[in-house]
């Protein structure tokens, strides 16, 4: 029974990990179209981006495909599966709406493009960074459907140092671009969790 219930969670990651590439395509394929005005691609971000895939995909996709690594693996409930599956979904719902509204002003990376505009509705409305919380949903879920410590762990430190190395430098990019507009809009809004950070 345990022993299905951990493939169920695998089977229900790599679903999520699928649904997640299709739902950034298009976006990835338009913003390479567009004109970068400002770039802040330092050697800190492309680390961090590097920390956070390597969490969020390439430990885990190693566990899922190889089982490795096996002692650091604990039986899953059914309960955590669920929890788990949830928050997948609440995370890939959360990424497809900040998508949407970002629109043409998607990004990677911190980048300034040709005609940005400053997005403050939708998810926009409440926290500056939406799409970041979709990372940490993800990997809050990753932890409930791998019952692994390492690969739970990994993404949530994995994501936590891209989001730690980049915020800062992120919203002091807006600010020089948008000025009072975007000082308004941090007075309006959290980061990451409504009405708390
Ligand atoms: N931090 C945001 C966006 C991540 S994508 C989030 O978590 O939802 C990164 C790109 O989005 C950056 O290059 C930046 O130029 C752009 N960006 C961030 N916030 C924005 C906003 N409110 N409106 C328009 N573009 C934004």
């Amino acid at each position: 029974m345990s022993l299905s219930l951990a493939i169920a969670g695998k089977i229900i990651w790599v679903l999520g990990v699928i649904a997640w590439y299709f739902i950034r395509r298009p976006f990835a394929r338009r913003a390479k179209r567009l004109r970068v005005v400002s770039d802040q691609r330092t050697a800190t971000d492309r680390f961090g981006l590097f920390a956070a895939i390597l969490g969020l995909a390439i430990i885990p996709g190693i566990y899922v495909f190889s089982g490795f690594p096996r002692s650091a693996t604990y039986q899953i409930t059914a309960w955590a599966l669920v929890i788990g599956a949830v928050l997948y979904a609440a995370a890939m719902w959360t990424f497809r709406r900040t998508h949407k509204e970002l629109g043409k002003n998607w990004s990677i990376s911190l980048e300034i493009r040709e005609k940005h505009e400053l997005i403050s509705a939708g998810p926009y409305a409440l926290i500056r960074h939406p799409m970041y919380t979709s990372f940490f949903l993800m990997a809050l879920g990753q932890a409930f459907l791998l019952a692994n410590w390492i690969v739970g762990l990994a993404g949530l430190i994995g994501f936590a140092i891209l989001f730690f190395l980049r915020v800062d430098k992120e919203e002091r990019m807006m600010l020089e671009f948008f000025g009072p507009q975007y000082r308004d809009y941090m007075d309006r809004t959290k980061r990451i969790i409504p009405y708390l950070y």
